[in-house]
């Protein structure tokens, strides 16, 4: 018998949801790894509700998370209604929403915490040898066999290994907010709040659902109102938007509380305009609305010199069909799948790379399809027919991974 082989060695940079399923599954597979995290502390939850796909369950369980409370809220299907609150469509999908908090809090918890080294930022990647080392601003160095750039949209692992690849300004923004459930008007407690509703204001999309509450508990009662209202902004007038009070020009992103009050206050004038009452009230009653300018990010390589890419550091595809999260997983493990094949590091981030860089070009595609209305600044989804989103077709294709749907690359 010969003497028993180093477990090979990971870094991995970015703790959110991709790092942590790669780092979860790696570790699982006998890899020695260490995730490094820039943020210090836990990270804050990314916002609001995310939709739960059936094919996460298996992932999860691949990253070691045994569910067991409830997965979210459970809604029937979904909804469009006109700008009087009419029925335009009606499409059967039983599906769970569920937050993203739901995805990250077992993961996190799941991983060893004492491999898990939050306040380190990688700014540099060096070799030696034939290995990749990793560099941190503290000056600490570490080379691996393997680097895992998990580091979301704006990547600095990317940015270092495919300069050229930097996210697109897809031409609209999300306003998101939520409220209480105890907030909202009676009648719309009693109907409106358990559907999965769209309605299409001019220039854009709204989409409302429940949420699970702040203490992710998704009993009645507790539960939260989430909105996402996409809205045409062309390019040039993005800037504004992100000017803070002092005239600061925030660059992607504006942290909430600094986002200006008159431009809270125009939403909610335009909402009034704009959509139903019921919708324009939850509108109004959202505290602290949040502003995500919507980019594309598309990577034409994942797998370099004992470097992946994987999440939203390889590709970012806009939100309509909500799959940032369950793209992280499946990225993840296909990485680790492909390492568990034995071989060299580099043959199974070259088989790695094959899997996964069409499935994220696809996931672009889709979000450009379902979004390119808005990015014109379309009055409706069907100002231009030539573009194929039905009402039916945007209710059954939304918040669905590309393979429940085969003919939704195909533009009509
Ligand atoms: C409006 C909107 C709605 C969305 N809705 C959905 C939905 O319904 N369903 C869904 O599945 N997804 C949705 N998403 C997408 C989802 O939030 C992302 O796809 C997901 O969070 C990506 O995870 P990630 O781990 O790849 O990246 P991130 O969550 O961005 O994490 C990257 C991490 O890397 C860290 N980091 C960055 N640079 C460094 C560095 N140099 N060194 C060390 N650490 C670093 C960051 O601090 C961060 O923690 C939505 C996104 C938006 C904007």
């Amino acid at each position: 018998m010969g003497t028993p082989q180093a477990p090979r060695t990971a870094v991995i940079v970015g703790g959110s949801v991709a790092g942590l399923f790669a780092g979860n599954m790696l570790h699982r597979a006998g890899w020695d790894v260490a995730i490094a995290e820039r943020v210090p502390d836990d990270l804050a939850s990314r916002g609001a509700g995310i939709a739960r796909h059936v094919e996460m369950e298996p992932i999860m369980a691949a990253a070691g998370v045994r569910e067991a409370g409830p997965l979210g809220i459970q809604v029937d299907g979904r909804i469009a209604v006109d700008r009087h609150g009419a029925e335009l469509g009606r499409f059967e999908f039983p599906q769970y929403l569920t937050s993203w908090s739901y995805v990250y809090n077992p993961l996190k918890a799941a991983f060893p915490a004492e491999r898990y080294h939050g306040g380190q930022e990688l700014v540099a990647i060096g070799r030696d040898g034939d290995r990749p080392v990793a560099r941190f601003a503290d000056g600490l160095e570490i080379a691996a066999d393997l680097i895992v750039g998990a580091d979301g949209f704006r990547s600095r692992v990317r940015q270092l290994l495919a300069p050229t690849v930097v996210p697109r300004y897809a031409g609209y923004v999300a306003w998101r907010g939520l409220v209480p459930e105890t907030a909202l008007p009676a009648a719309f407690r009693a109907g409106g709040f358990g559907q999965y509703c769209f309605c299409f204001p001019p220039g854009g999309q709204f989409i409302g659902y429940p949420v699970a509450g702040a203490d992710d508990s998704v009993a009645p009662g507790a539960r939260r109102y989430n909105f996402l209202w996409y809205r045409h902004v062309p390019a040039e007038r993005l800037a504004d938007l992100l000017t803070d009070a002092s005239g600061h020009v925030h660059d992607y992103s504006i942290p909430p509380p600094l986002i200006r009050p008159d431009l809270v206050e125009g939403l909610r004038r335009d909402a009034a305009r704009d959509l139903p009452k019921p919708l324009a009230e939850a509108v109004a009653l959202a505290q602290h609305p949040m502003l995500q300018p919507i980019y594309d990010v598309e990577s034409e390589r994942i797998a370099f010199d004992g470097v992946a890419l994987i999440g939203d550091a390889a590709f970012v595809a806009r939100p309509h069909a909500g799959i940032g999260v369950l793209k992280a997983g499946e990225d993840a493990e296909a990485l680790a799948r492909s390492l568990a094949r034995g071989g060299s590091v580099a043959d199974a981030l070259a088989r790695f790379e094959a899997e996964r860089l069409p499935e994220g070009k696809a996931a672009v595609a889709l979000g450009r399809r379902l979004g390119a209305f808005i990015e014109r600044g379309h009055d409706s989804p069907q100002s231009d027919p030539a573009l194929g989103l039905t009402t039916e077709f945007i209710l059954r294709v939304s918040a669905r991974p590309p393979s429940h749907s085969p003919d939704l690359l195909v533009p009509a």
